[in-house]
């Protein structure tokens, strides 16, 4: 789950480390087809991919070959099938693009003479390796938009100095990293946004000096973005004749159309830019009669990898709970779904990578799907699941829509489990790869106990999570992972079965 935000040559090795275990015979675990999925199963697989050699699974990493390896092998073994006619069997290259500022200065010619600010009053990131920009115009945007959500001035080839909070004069107006891109796209030579009080300094510089990954097709930002103080930002409106507390005074008004200052800006930035390619891994379990029609299972595979490298105790955030639990019940119900009396409907199981990045493997298959969007009736999203104990009532993010509803809460109460709809899990929508896929049209649900207990989610999200500490160890709690591993297995025969679901309800 993420937060609420080189060359290399891995896919190469990724796959013929894939390769070699296609050949294994499938279905070896048909006799266990219909036995509950069990704690001790669940325990195998995280300890495995959650252990040091697998380096906290981050993207572009040796950790994700052996991702790669371990689940392919698991899924082949499992009776599963690489999706036919995929250019690289059993995965979905995702070509990521990661950026790090390394520095940045700006010079402004304002009222005769030169104004600089130290790194307590600007933070800049450049978009690409190297950024010099000399004598570009300085224009105060305000908010950047007009009361109807439009760009509301003229910032092409200019440095755009714009406000951070959300506008006044609307609700549904776009919060400041969609205007910043909405002036990039205007063609604005650079952005800076004048930071909050809201949001402390050192928080904002260090979240423009931090690496920012972005899939490769995604829109640029641009050339060179940053954050001012709102000090700063005040002693150059003043050296440009100007009144900042009349200029945002002036900017409260829906029609305002920006300011243009008597001043301009050279502008030089740094960055280590890499490119890269990750994979999504992804397995088909074909139908006995299909239609057209497919259930898909997805979790992310990926972790935070080696994120505390200056820790002499512990370097890897081996992210065993977010999502190895995820994985590893992604794995025991493929094995069951394929060993049992085989469903109508084809069923694919999709692991993402850059989850943790911000959803960035299931965005890449929304936008290229190896079926159909719309031929897919439910997606089944599996993530930081090893949270609750048996017993946990079952809650839905993404619920809402009767009919699936109806069927969650058939099977959930068949195997003897509770619902929970008091909605609290709702607040999640938007931090797992389902909304990847919901934001498209597909029907995303993420069902189970994990997200039902509201003060042991939080416990886990205020301690060990995103931390070194989210490691394996005994004390994880499995029995609410394996009830949850069983609703899905019941989950995946009920939509795969045509005569119980006819797949174009809403
Ligand atoms: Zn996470």
């Amino acid at each position: 789950m993420p937060c609420g935000e080189p060359m290399k040559i891995l896919p190469f090795r990724a796959v013929i480390a894939a390769a070699t275990l296609i050949a294994i015979a499938p279905a070896t675990y048909a006799k266990d087809a219909d036995a509950p999925v069990t704690e001790a199963e669940l325990a195998d697989h995280i300890r495995i991919l959650s252990s040091d050699a697998f380096e906290g699974r981050g993207p572009g990493t040796e950790g994700e070959d052996r991702t790669i390896a371990y689940v392919v092998g698991e899924w082949a073994k499992a009776g599963l099938e690489p999706v036919p006619g995929s250019a690289t069997p059993w995965l979905q290259g995702v070509p990521l693009i990661e950026t790090q500022a390394t520095g940045g200065t700006a010079t402004f010619r304002v009222g005769g003479g030169e104004l600089a600010f130290d790194a307590d009053g600007i933070v800049l990131t450049g978009r690409d390796a190297s950024v010099s920009l000399a004598g570009v115009p300085v224009v105060f945007v305000g908010y950047g938009v007009d009361g109807a959500g439009r760009v509301n001035a003229d910032v092409k080839g200019k440095l755009a100095i714009m406000l951070f909070d959300s506008a006044p004069f609307g609700d549904t107006l776009p919060r400041y990293r969609e205007r910043r891109q909405m002036l990039a796209d205007a063609g604005a030579a650079g952005v800076l946004v004048i930071a909050t009080d809201a949001v402390p300094w050192p928080q904002l510089r260090d979240a423009a000096g931090g690496k920012v990954t972005r899939l490769a097709s995604a829109k640029s930002g641009a050339p060179v973005t940053g954050f001012l103080s709102p000090a700063a930002a005040d002693t150059l409106f003043r050296k440009a004749g100007q009144n900042g507390a009349a200029l945002r005074e002036a900017a409260q008004a829906g029609d305002y159309r920006g300011a243009a200052l008597s001043a301009t800006a050279d502008i030089r930035a740094t960055a280590t830019v890499r490119s890269y390619e990750s994979n999504n891994i992804i397995a088909k379990l074909p139908g006995a009669k299909p239609d057209g029609k497919a259930v898909l299972f997805l979790g992310h595979w990926d972790h935070l990898g080696i994120c505390a490298p200056d820790d002499p105790k512990d370097r890897i955030c081996n992210g065993a709970i977010d999502n190895a639990s995820g994985i590893a019940v992604l794995i025991e119900v493929a094995k069951r779904l394929a060993g049992g009396a085989r469903p109508d409907r084809d069923i694919y199981f999709m692991a993402t990578t850059s989850e943790e990045k911000g959803l960035l493997g299931a965005r890449w298959f929304a936008d290229h799907p190896v079926v159909p969007l719309a031929d897919i009736i439910v997606a089944l999203n599996i993530d930081t699941i090893a949270i609750s104990p048996r017993g946990t009532p079952v809650a839905t993010i993404g619920r809402g829509k009767p009919a699936y509803d109806a069927v969650v809460r058939a099977v959930a109460e068949t195997l003897g489990r509770k619902i929970d709809d008091d909605g609290e899990a709702d607040s999640f929508l938007q931090r797992q790869d389902g909304w990847a896929l919901g934001a498209k049209g597909v029907t995303a649900l993420m069902v189970g106990g994990s997200f039902s207990d509201m003060p042991l989610l939080e416990k886990f999200l205020g301690s060990d999570y995103h931390e070194p500490a989210d490691a394996f160890s005994d004390k994880i709690p499995l029995g609410g992972a394996a009830e949850d591993a069983d609703l899905h297995v019941a989950l995946g025969r009920a939509f795969a079965d045509t005569r119980r679901w006819a797949g174009d309800a809403k």
